[in-house]
């Protein structure tokens, strides 16, 4: 996490100036670049941006500079690029990026694999922690019958490499046959295990390895690498655990995980698994992390079933927001996350606070306007 630096107002006092004004105090600006993209994306941003304007009167010594900028498959149509080079220069030269949702089913590479400049992204920015937050807000929002249940977990999906490795390969006409490549490096799996563990240590101390070393030899490795770094972290408990028993354990006892650590595949589908489990991916923020840079966005797509309607939840934009804000790491705007994540959570005690994925009737509007009055 980058330490930024409050502008600390050093004044000497003068011996006989009794008239010079106090110095005005000194004002933290934080670029925020705003990547809306494409379907859902715009509409879950905008209640986004307004709730962090609602916020800012409330944080002392803080100012957001929100610029927006070009990105997604609808920006392929219109440019021929879904991730222009001045998008990417803006973000690289930001304090943190805020992104919608990217990708349109229709708009497509020749190898058929769908636009995903988020991926760029992440990749071009080094963002290797994929940070997902699963938390239930109400127990009306869970399908599981079981009653009581706290779920409260996160998830770490390694984001640069695993399966997504090559991703980038086309395959030629009449070929027999395509192979995809799942690479596993020291240098990426440690510093993503390190992460994990510090994020272990700061909650209930428990690390879950999700992986499938009884089969993959790349798994094998990546488990070894993470006993290495475990001995690092004395002060956390492991468990080892493989991807299809997560997934039966996810469902059967979410209460259980604390922090889940796991490859770039295996993330990805377990962090829709758990999301579904509290409420569905309106509920699942996240946030992509590197050493110099992130990116939040919410862990849902643009969700083209119901783009344009006015009914997407945007609280999992919202939350990733509100990630976004603690990773910034100023007094305040930590203050910021808090405030954010309260006001969820009072208006989410009421099942009707919902939108219809949520079993509601709310619009995305609606949320957006009641989480930041409710600030
Ligand atoms: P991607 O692969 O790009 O992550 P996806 O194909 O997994 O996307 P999503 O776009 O996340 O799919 O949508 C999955 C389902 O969840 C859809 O039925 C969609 O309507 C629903 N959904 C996603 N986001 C939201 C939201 N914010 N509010 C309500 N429903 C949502």
């Amino acid at each position: 996490m980058p330490y930024h630096r409050c502008l600390a107002l050093v004044t000497e006092t003068p011996i006989e100036a009794p008239t010079q004004e106090a110095p005005e105090a000194a004002v933290r600006k934080f670029r925020i670049a705003v990547l809306p993209g494409d379907g859902i994306g715009p509409e879950v941003i905008a209640e986004t941006v307004r709730v962090l304007e609602a916020l800012q009167p409330k944080l002392n010594g803080v100012e957001f500079q929100f610029s927006e900028h070009p990105c997604g498959a609808g920006e392929f149509l219109r440019s021929g690029d879904p991730l222009p080079g001045a998008t990417l220069r803006a973000c690289g030269d930001s304090d943190a990026v805020l992104l919608g949702a990217m990708g349109m089913p229709e708009v497509r590479w020749p190898s058929g694999t769908e636009m995903a400049p988020q991926l760029d992204l992440r990749e071009q920015l080094d963002l290797y922690a994929g940070v997902r937050p699963i938390r239930l807000y109400n127990p009306a929002h869970t399908p599981l019958k079981k009653s009581g249940i706290d779920v409260d977990l996160v998830i770490y999906r390694e984001n640069t490499e695993g399966l997504f490795f090559s991703r980038k390969n086309g395959y030629g006409k009449d070929v027999l046959e395509v192979r995809d490549t799942l690479r596993i490096s020291r240098r990426a799996s440690e510093r993503l295990f390190r992460a994990a563990f510090r994020h272990a240590r700061r909650r209930r101390g428990l690390l879950t390895l999700v992986d499938k070393a009884n089969v993959l030899p790349s798994m094998a490795y990546f488990r070894s690498i993470f006993d290495r770094i475990a001995l690092e972290f004395p002060d956390v408990s492991t468990e080892r655990i493989y991807v299809d028993a997560a997934a039966l354990y996810l469902v059967q006892k979410p209460e259980a995980f604390d922090v889940i650590v796991t490859e770039n595949m295996f993330g990805d589908i377990l962090s829709d698994l758990a999301a579904g489990i509290v409420g569905g991916m309106g509920m699942a923020p996240s946030g992509d992390i590197g050493e110099h840079h992130a990116v939040f966005q919410p862990s849902h797509g643009s969700a083209p079933d119901i783009a344009g309607q006015g009914i997407a939840n945007p609280l999992a934009a919202i939350l990733s927001a509100a990630m976004m804000l603690d990773w910034l790491g100023h007094e305040e705007t930590k203050r910021g996350a808090e405030l954010i994540q309260r006001a969820i959570e009072r208006l989410t005690a009421d099942a009707s606070f919902a939108t219809r994925d949520l079993g509601g009737s709310l619009t995305t509007a609606e949320m957006g306007r009641a989480v930041a009055d409710a600030l």
